[in-house]
């Protein structure tokens, strides 16, 4: 049963931090919030992983994110839980690129193809593997669908039982995956953050261990592989600027954390990307805290907008993302559902690339950033498509033709392509 999915070894995990005060406490235990309520961090023996791992031991290993196993918590190989994680491409979008003058160039990271069809496989085959090696037996948490349907996924791969939240206007098929994948689902008449507080009270009655975002530390290693993967597919040369869908930020502030560890062990240089936290205008409270110069951003109330993993009224990591925002010298940027649902269009019709929404809203916000100047034609740009575009519901589509009756044939003659079918 245990997978080998990489040569590379674990157990270079010093601490857990604080990420507030910056308090240490010792690691390898069922961690949640430190004192302070705010979220932990990993933090490695890079002096010993610089020993341990070169760029070019890297290059050997299977394509998937365990080739960074020295930079990540688990310790023993035989905990892995893994449903096939592949390094993800990068894709570049010539045509816009061209319409746009955009001479940086405009690249993708399509992080659809990875296990249950989002980027939430690389925190909770993270998170599921520890909870796997701490001996935890059942898991929870709130999720607008992605996220339950990775915990889902990745639980019943290691045996453990699992419970997953949802708002009730959550996709259907989002709901439907996370029951096939083996979890209890249940609906609730509210945004996520009510859905926690269901988590939080089982936690307290039946003891199961809360999986929600930035609670336990272990999600965020797995999301912070994306900038180690981005940093490598690059030659070690990062992106300009990077547009990130920003709903909890686990990705964002993981991205920041692992350029962070690369210029430590020197595989970068001091230049790093402008982080760039793109939302709907509709659940906004990141961009509005930024513009209000605050550290924290209260809950966003009416939360609305049909690109649901960036419907996320409050973060507990509100202020790690405005920091990283704020340091990388990015900003943050909101989009209204119209330009989100154009974007969403324009890059499949003119690329052939299905973004999900919250990916299509990124490239909705590099349009609306060049347009005012935030960012220039010449700096080189990487759009995080963060799931498969198939998990959406999408526009009807389809013209009738009748069997047996004469067509016009000219009908189809405009923009010069054949509508198919479905
Ligand atoms: C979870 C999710 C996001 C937001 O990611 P965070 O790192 O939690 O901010 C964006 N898009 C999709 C499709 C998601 O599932």
């Amino acid at each position: 049963m245990a997978q080998q999915p990489s040569e590379g070894e674990g157990g270079f995990v010093t601490d857990l931090e604080c990420s507030l005060s910056g308090e240490r406490s010792p690691p390898d235990r069922l961690a949640s919030l430190s004192r302070l309520g705010k979220p932990l961090l990993v933090r490695y023996d890079l002096e010993r992983v610089r020993r341990a791992l070169t760029p070019s031991l890297l290059e050997k290993r299977p394509p998937s994110l365990w080739r960074y196993r020295e930079l990540l918590p688990v310790r023993r190989s035989e905990n892995i839980v893994s449903l096939g994680e592949t390094m993800t491409p990068l894709l570049s979008l010539p045509r816009l690129a061209e319409v746009l003058r955009a001479s940086g160039g405009i690249l993708v990271k399509d992080e659809g193809r990875l296990p249950t069809g989002s980027f939430k496989a690389r925190g909770l085959a993270l998170a599921v593997s520890m909870a796997k090696e701490l001996g935890v037996s059942s898991m929870a948490m709130p999720s607008n669908g992605n996220a339950g349907a990775a915990l889902a996924a990745y639980a019943s791969r290691a045996g453990i039982r699992s419970f997953v939240f949802c708002p009730e206007d959550t996709p259907e098929v989002n709901i439907r995956e996370i029951a096939m994948q083996g979890a209890e689902v249940f609906l609730v008449d509210g945004l996520i953050d009510e859905c926690g507080k269901f988590v939080a009270e089982g936690e307290k009655a039946l003891g199961w261990f809360n999986a929600s975002t930035l609670r336990e530390p272990y999600r965020i290693e797995g999301k912070k592989t994306m900038g180690l993967e981005l940093a490598e597919q690059l030659g070690w040369k990062l992106p300009d600027v990077i547009f990130y869908p920003t709903g909890g930020g686990t990705g964002l502030i993981g991205m920041w954390k692992a350029f962070a560890e690369l210029e430590a062990l020197g595989w970068i240089g001091e230049r790093k990307p402008r982080m760039v936290a793109v939302q709907a205008a509709g659940c906004a409270p990141m961009v509005k805290a930024f513009e209000a110069g605050e550290e924290h951003a209260p809950r966003w109330e009416n939360a609305s907008t049909f690109a649901a993993g960036i419907r996320v009224p409050q973060a507990i990591g509100d202020f790690l993302i405005l920091r990283a925002v704020r340091e990388s010298r990015g900003f943050a940027i909101a989009v209204d559902d119209e330009a989100i649902a154009a974007a969403w269009r324009e890059v499949a019709e003119e690329e052939g690339l299905l973004l999900c929404p919250e990916g299509a809203a990124t490239y909705a916000a590099y349009k609306k950033a060049r347009a005012e100047g935030r960012v220039t034609a010449e700096e080189s740009i990487v759009l995080y498509n963060c799931a498969s575009g198939l998990k959406y519901a999408m526009p009807p589509a389809g013209r009738r033709i009748e069997a047996g009756k004469p067509i016009d044939w000219h009908q189809f003659s405009d923009r010069g392509r054949v509508p198919l079918v479905p």
